[in-house]
């Protein structure tokens, strides 16, 4: 038994970095898990190393068909839907002048619209069990501007007000929709993808010290999921050692 056993959970951008981390963490806390990406290795390696309880399926999040196979092969494996984690995203390190209209525009469709066509699509799965959980995860770039990463801070705030419309839209179908807001976390995408000396900056700006890990943004993941946060919908959670304080 677990804070979320039984409940059926879809996992995007579950395939590494902070999406596995919540993957693993719900699973272990009871809940079948299907994870969904667009790195298939990666994504069936999670999946497998999990075991039965979980399920990978190749998902771009901005593939609005593709949203109808995922919920209709989890409803067929699984039985219903409970959790939803929008969790994939992409990030772009330009400025205000130099980032390509497609640029902003793609960041703005993975992080914004894929989160938004996973909402529209678990909407009537959830509805027919009562309720569900949705965790937009968001970040603390969409609370305060910062040079050079224009696309990805505007998605971002995107997500917060997809988070709090939403809340006010599925609150009469007990859906509760929230948003975390992830620090600087130790993933592929920070470690691979910051331009030099960009994190030795954010991080001298963390008064924690250091940076978070996905297992601690996976234990606020696991408890938006379960009941224990029953009443708390439209929330935006941030989680960064006190970065925004
Ligand atoms: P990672 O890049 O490690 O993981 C994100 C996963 O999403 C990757 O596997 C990526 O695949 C996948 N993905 C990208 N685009 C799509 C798509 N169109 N459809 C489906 N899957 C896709 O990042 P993190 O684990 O660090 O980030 C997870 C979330 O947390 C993101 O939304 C990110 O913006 C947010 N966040 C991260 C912070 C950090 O410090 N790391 C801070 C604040 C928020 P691929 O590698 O092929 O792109």
């Amino acid at each position: 038994m677990g804070q979320v056993a039984e409940k059926v959970a879809i996992v995007t951008g579950g395939a590494r970095g902070q999406g596995a981390a919540h993957a693993r963490t719900l699973a272990a806390n009871g809940a079948s898990v299907v994870i969904t990406d667009i790195l298939d290795r990666d994504g069936a390696a999670v999946a497998a190393e999990i075991g039965d309880r979980a399920h990978f399926i190749h998902h771009d999040v901005t593939d609005e068909a593709g949203w109808h196979a995922v919920v209709q092969e989890t409803l067929r494996r699984f039985g219903r839907i409970d959790i939803l984690v929008n969790n994939a995203g992409i990030v772009a390190f330009n400025t205000t002048q130099d980032t390509p209209r497609e640029q902003l525009e793609r960041t703005f469709q993975v992080n914004v619209v894929g989160a938004f066509l996973g909402l529209q699509a678990v909407h009537g799965p959830m509805l027919s069990v009562g309720g569900g959980s949705v965790i937009n995860i968001a970040s603390i770039a969409g609370v305060k501007g910062a040079k050079g990463m224009v696309a990805y801070g505007v998605s971002k705030w995107g997500m917060r007000g997809l988070t709090r419309y939403a809340a006010q839209d599925y609150a009469p179908d007990h859906i509760r929709v929230n948003a975390i807001l992830p620090g600087v976390i130790d993933t592929p995408m920070t470690r691979d993808q910051a331009p030099p000396g960009k994190l030795e900056k954010v991080m001298a700006a963390i008064p924690w010290g250091r940076m978070g890990t996905s297992q601690e943004v996976a234990d606020l993941v696991l408890f938006l999921a379960s009941d224990a946060s029953q009443f708390i919908t439209g929330a935006e959670i941030a989680i960064d050692g006190g970065a925004t304080a």
